[in-house]
Protein backbone atom coordinates (compact mmCIF):
# COMPACT_ATOMS: atom_id res chain seq x y z
CA UNK A 1 0.00 0.00 0.00
CA UNK A 2 0.98 3.65 -0.56
CA UNK A 3 2.94 4.91 2.38
CA UNK A 4 2.08 8.05 4.90
CA UNK A 5 4.25 10.63 5.36
CA UNK A 6 4.06 12.91 8.07
CA UNK A 7 7.08 15.57 8.64
CA UNK A 8 6.89 17.66 11.90
CA UNK A 9 9.66 20.57 13.06
CA UNK A 10 11.94 20.20 15.81
CA UNK A 11 14.53 22.65 16.98
CA UNK A 12 14.87 26.04 15.19
CA UNK A 13 14.97 24.44 11.93
CA UNK A 14 14.79 20.88 11.38
CA UNK A 15 12.48 18.67 10.18
CA UNK A 16 11.57 15.18 11.06
CA UNK A 17 9.24 12.71 9.29
CA UNK A 18 7.63 9.70 10.11
CA UNK A 19 7.05 7.33 7.24
CA UNK A 20 4.04 5.30 8.04
CA UNK A 21 2.46 2.01 6.13
CA UNK A 22 -1.26 1.63 6.79
CA UNK A 23 -2.00 -1.65 6.64
CA UNK A 24 1.06 -3.50 8.58
CA UNK A 25 0.90 -0.36 10.82
CA UNK A 26 4.81 -0.37 10.41
CA UNK A 27 6.45 2.97 11.01
CA UNK A 28 9.45 4.54 10.42
CA UNK A 29 10.91 8.28 10.97
CA UNK A 30 13.99 9.99 9.43
CA UNK A 31 16.45 10.64 11.98
CA UNK A 32 15.79 11.25 16.06
CA UNK A 33 17.64 14.85 16.70
CA UNK A 34 14.85 15.08 19.47
CA UNK A 35 13.17 12.18 21.39
CA UNK A 36 10.37 14.25 22.91
CA UNK A 37 9.54 16.14 19.36
CA UNK A 38 9.55 12.57 17.88
CA UNK A 39 7.15 11.08 20.69
CA UNK A 40 4.61 14.26 20.25
CA UNK A 41 4.78 13.45 16.54
CA UNK A 42 3.75 9.35 17.20
CA UNK A 43 1.18 10.68 19.76
CA UNK A 44 -0.30 13.19 17.15
CA UNK A 45 -0.41 10.51 14.43
CA UNK A 46 -1.30 7.04 16.80
CA UNK A 47 1.32 5.52 15.34
CA UNK A 48 3.65 3.14 16.96
CA UNK A 49 7.57 3.84 15.36
CA UNK A 50 8.88 0.04 13.87
CA UNK A 51 12.68 1.66 12.97
CA UNK A 52 14.48 4.43 12.83
CA UNK A 53 16.73 5.71 9.79
CA UNK A 54 19.62 7.47 10.18
CA UNK A 55 21.23 9.78 7.55
CA UNK A 56 24.49 10.92 9.66
CA UNK A 57 26.19 11.54 12.82
CA UNK A 58 25.63 14.87 13.76
CA UNK A 59 23.92 16.09 17.12
CA UNK A 60 20.65 17.26 16.05
CA UNK A 61 20.00 14.37 14.03
CA UNK A 62 20.93 12.00 16.57
CA UNK A 63 20.32 13.41 19.56
CA UNK A 64 16.88 11.98 20.60
CA UNK A 65 18.32 8.16 19.12
CA UNK A 66 19.25 6.43 23.08
CA UNK A 67 15.75 7.78 24.01
CA UNK A 68 13.70 7.11 21.84
CA UNK A 69 15.49 3.35 20.53
CA UNK A 70 14.62 2.80 24.55
CA UNK A 71 10.98 4.09 24.63
CA UNK A 72 9.86 2.41 21.32
CA UNK A 73 12.26 -0.56 20.93
CA UNK A 74 12.47 0.64 17.32
CA UNK A 75 15.30 -1.38 15.67
CA UNK A 76 18.29 1.32 13.96
CA UNK A 77 19.36 1.40 10.34
CA UNK A 78 22.54 3.55 9.86
CA UNK A 79 25.27 4.87 8.95
CA UNK A 80 28.42 3.08 10.52
CA UNK A 81 29.95 4.71 13.71
CA UNK A 82 26.73 5.93 14.79
CA UNK A 83 25.86 4.74 18.18
CA UNK A 84 23.04 2.29 18.59
CA UNK A 85 22.84 1.19 14.84
CA UNK A 86 21.66 -2.48 14.49
CA UNK A 87 21.64 -2.45 11.00
CA UNK A 88 24.96 -1.02 9.48
CA UNK A 89 24.13 0.58 5.67
CA UNK A 90 26.20 1.36 2.79
CA UNK A 91 26.05 2.72 -0.26
CA UNK A 92 23.91 0.97 -2.97
CA UNK A 93 22.09 -1.28 -0.03
CA UNK A 94 18.62 -2.04 -0.70
CA UNK A 95 16.32 -3.09 2.26
CA UNK A 96 12.76 -3.86 2.28
CA UNK A 97 10.02 -1.30 4.33
CA UNK A 98 6.17 -2.45 4.67
CA UNK A 99 6.75 -3.64 1.24
CA UNK A 100 8.70 -1.11 -0.12
CA UNK A 101 12.20 -1.16 -1.58
CA UNK A 102 14.67 1.29 0.12
CA UNK A 103 17.73 2.36 -1.67
CA UNK A 104 20.55 3.74 0.00
CA UNK A 105 22.58 6.75 -1.53
CA UNK A 106 25.89 6.88 0.26
CA UNK A 107 26.32 10.70 -0.52
CA UNK A 108 29.61 12.16 1.79
CA UNK A 109 30.55 15.67 1.83
CA UNK A 110 28.74 17.40 4.63
CA UNK A 111 30.22 14.21 6.85
CA UNK A 112 32.05 11.32 5.37
CA UNK A 113 29.41 9.12 6.37
CA UNK A 114 25.91 10.53 5.32
CA UNK A 115 23.65 8.48 3.98
CA UNK A 116 20.07 9.10 1.59
CA UNK A 117 17.12 6.59 1.75
CA UNK A 118 15.56 6.31 -1.93
CA UNK A 119 11.89 4.77 -1.77
CA UNK A 120 11.44 4.43 -5.80
CA UNK A 121 7.89 3.26 -5.48
CA UNK A 122 6.81 6.62 -3.51
CA UNK A 123 8.65 8.46 -5.67
CA UNK A 124 10.58 10.19 -2.44
CA UNK A 125 13.71 10.23 -1.49
CA UNK A 126 15.18 11.65 2.19
CA UNK A 127 18.74 13.65 1.43
CA UNK A 128 19.58 14.67 5.22
CA UNK A 129 21.87 17.82 5.30
CA UNK A 130 23.22 16.84 1.56
CA UNK A 131 20.86 18.41 -0.47
CA UNK A 132 18.16 21.11 0.61
CA UNK A 133 15.37 22.84 -1.26
CA UNK A 134 17.59 25.78 -2.87
CA UNK A 135 20.52 25.03 -1.31
CA UNK A 136 22.76 22.10 -0.35
CA UNK A 137 24.81 21.23 3.15
CA UNK A 138 27.92 23.12 3.98
CA UNK A 139 31.34 21.01 3.52
CA UNK A 140 32.58 20.18 6.58
CA UNK A 141 33.92 16.63 6.60
CA UNK A 142 34.57 15.73 3.02
CA UNK A 143 35.97 18.16 0.00
CA UNK A 144 33.90 20.21 -3.21
CA UNK A 145 34.47 17.86 -5.53
CA UNK A 146 32.97 14.83 -3.33
CA UNK A 147 30.02 16.82 -2.25
CA UNK A 148 29.45 17.38 -6.07
CA UNK A 149 29.57 13.75 -6.93
CA UNK A 150 27.28 13.29 -3.92
CA UNK A 151 24.91 15.77 -5.42
CA UNK A 152 25.41 13.82 -9.08
CA UNK A 153 23.77 11.06 -7.50
CA UNK A 154 20.49 12.45 -6.35
CA UNK A 155 19.91 14.84 -9.48
CA UNK A 156 19.98 11.23 -11.79
CA UNK A 157 16.84 9.80 -10.31
CA UNK A 158 13.40 10.93 -11.68
CA UNK A 159 12.37 14.43 -11.69
CA UNK A 160 8.88 13.82 -9.98
CA UNK A 161 10.97 12.71 -6.88
CA UNK A 162 10.08 14.32 -3.69
CA UNK A 163 13.06 15.89 -1.68
CA UNK A 164 12.64 16.03 2.46
CA UNK A 165 15.33 17.58 3.30
CA UNK A 166 16.50 18.11 7.00
CA UNK A 167 16.15 21.79 7.40
CA UNK A 168 14.09 24.53 6.74
CA UNK A 169 16.94 27.25 5.21
CA UNK A 170 14.83 27.75 2.00
CA UNK A 171 14.34 31.73 2.41
CA UNK A 172 17.73 32.31 2.87
CA UNK A 173 19.12 29.70 0.21
CA UNK A 174 16.45 31.86 -2.36
CA UNK A 175 18.28 35.07 -1.34
CA UNK A 176 21.80 33.35 -2.10
CA UNK A 177 20.60 31.78 -5.18
CA UNK A 178 18.88 35.02 -7.00
CA UNK A 179 22.71 36.43 -6.12
CA UNK A 180 24.10 33.58 -8.40
CA UNK A 181 21.03 33.28 -11.62
CA UNK A 182 19.79 36.40 -11.16
CA UNK A 183 18.14 36.54 -14.66
CA UNK A 184 16.66 32.84 -13.97
CA UNK A 185 12.83 33.10 -14.39
CA UNK A 186 11.83 29.72 -12.85
CA UNK A 187 14.48 30.62 -9.78
CA UNK A 188 12.75 34.23 -9.51
CA UNK A 189 9.05 32.72 -9.52
CA UNK A 190 9.69 30.14 -7.20
CA UNK A 191 12.05 32.82 -4.65
CA UNK A 192 8.76 34.42 -4.72
CA UNK A 193 6.46 31.41 -3.52
CA UNK A 194 9.31 30.63 -0.88
CA UNK A 195 8.49 34.22 0.46
CA UNK A 196 5.08 34.16 0.71
CA UNK A 197 4.90 30.57 2.54
CA UNK A 198 7.62 30.90 4.99
CA UNK A 199 5.53 34.41 5.59
CA UNK A 200 2.34 32.09 6.15
CA UNK A 201 5.05 29.78 8.74
CA UNK A 202 4.17 27.41 6.10
CA UNK A 203 7.23 24.79 5.12
CA UNK A 204 9.36 24.57 2.08
CA UNK A 205 9.88 21.04 2.69
CA UNK A 206 9.82 18.67 0.28
CA UNK A 207 10.41 19.73 -2.54
CA UNK A 208 9.96 18.42 -6.43
CA UNK A 209 13.58 16.98 -8.05
CA UNK A 210 12.60 18.67 -10.93
CA UNK A 211 12.16 22.38 -9.59
CA UNK A 212 16.02 22.03 -7.67
CA UNK A 213 17.14 21.21 -10.84
CA UNK A 214 15.61 23.98 -12.71
CA UNK A 215 16.73 26.48 -9.54
CA UNK A 216 19.10 25.27 -7.21
CA UNK A 217 22.75 26.76 -8.18
CA UNK A 218 23.84 23.85 -6.61
CA UNK A 219 22.80 21.53 -9.02
CA UNK A 220 23.75 24.02 -11.73
CA UNK A 221 27.28 24.13 -12.25
CA UNK A 222 26.51 22.82 -15.96
CA UNK A 223 24.43 26.03 -16.71
CA UNK A 224 25.73 28.73 -18.96
CA UNK A 225 24.32 31.75 -17.76
CA UNK A 226 25.74 30.59 -14.18
CA UNK A 227 28.89 30.15 -15.44
CA UNK A 228 29.23 33.27 -17.55
CA UNK A 229 28.16 35.37 -14.15
CA UNK A 230 31.03 33.64 -12.39
CA UNK A 231 33.26 34.04 -15.14
CA UNK A 232 33.98 30.66 -15.09
CA UNK A 233 32.99 29.41 -18.70
CA UNK A 234 35.86 27.36 -19.51
CA UNK A 235 35.64 25.55 -15.74
CA UNK A 236 34.82 21.71 -14.63
CA UNK A 237 31.38 21.42 -13.24
CA UNK A 238 33.19 20.57 -9.96
CA UNK A 239 35.06 23.75 -10.00
CA UNK A 240 31.60 25.99 -10.35
CA UNK A 241 30.11 24.15 -8.01
CA UNK A 242 33.14 24.66 -5.28
CA UNK A 243 32.94 28.27 -6.30
CA UNK A 244 29.36 28.89 -5.55
CA UNK A 245 29.65 26.66 -2.19
CA UNK A 246 32.47 28.97 -0.98
CA UNK A 247 30.64 32.10 -2.07
CA UNK A 248 27.40 30.88 -0.10
CA UNK A 249 29.97 30.39 3.19
CA UNK A 250 30.91 33.78 2.93
CA UNK A 251 27.40 35.23 1.93
ZN1 LIG B 1 24.36 17.81 9.73
FE1 LIG C 1 21.34 19.00 10.37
Amino acid sequence: MTLQFHQFAYNSDNYGVLIHEPESGETACIDAGDSAEYQAALNRTGWSLSEIWVTHHHWDHVDGLKKLKASTRASVRGPEGVDGVDDVLKDGDKFMFAGHVVEVLHTPGHTLDMINFHIPSQHTVFTGDTLFSLGCGRVFEGNPKMMWKSLQKLMVLPKDTLVYSSHEYTLSNAQFALSVDPDNADLKSRAADIEAKRKANAPTVPSMLGDELATNPFLRAADPAIRAHLGMAEATDAEVFAEIRQRKDNF
